[in-house]
């Protein structure tokens, strides 16, 4: 599927009806796209469909946010990998114990640090920036 958005407001719409999608399932995300093309604000909006509006709980590990999903069981998960190195281990990261986790909600942003490492079952997420407000969404899932 492919989207056009024309505004900051726009992308957060969406985020939140993947949001409100995903809720209760199992969920592995993967974001991509260059600095600026506003997978942070699609995080935005993805979290407030999961009904998230506390503050994020002590990360497990540097890169990663961890919030209580209301309503549910669930645990979401927001890592960006922006500061990481394209050749890092994702064992002793601990990313690894993410992409396999079977039961919360996981989104990553900087997808593209993972390379070959992203599990087929991943929901991929590309953004790119086609004007000034304007953005092209491709979700793979
Ligand atoms: P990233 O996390 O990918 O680096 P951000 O979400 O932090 O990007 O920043 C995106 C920037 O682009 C924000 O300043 C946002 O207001 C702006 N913007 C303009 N139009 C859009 C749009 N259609 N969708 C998302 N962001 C947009
Ligand atoms: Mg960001």
């Amino acid at each position: 599927m492919k989207i056009t958005t024309h505004s900051t407001k726009e992308t957060q719409k969406f985020g939140k009806s993947l949001g409100q999608k995903y809720k209760g399932k199992p969920t592995l995300i993967t974001l991509a796209g260059d600095l600026g093309a506003g997978k942070t604000t699609f995080t935005q909006g993805l979290m407030l469909g999961l009904g998230i509006s506390q503050k994020g709980l002590s990360p497990t590990f540097l890169i990663s946010r961890e919030y209580q999903i209301p309503q549910t069981e669930q645990i979401f998960y927001h890592l960006d990998l922006y500061r990481f190195e394209h050749d890092f281990d994702t064992i002793n990261s601990g990313i690894q114990e993410l992409l396999d986790n079977p039961k919360d909600i996981v989104l990553i942003e900087w997808s593209e640090r993972l390379g070959e490492k992203i599990p087929s079952r991943a929901i991929q997420i590309t953004i790119t920036r086609t004007g000034e407000n304007e953005r092209e969404i491709e979700v793979n899932d």
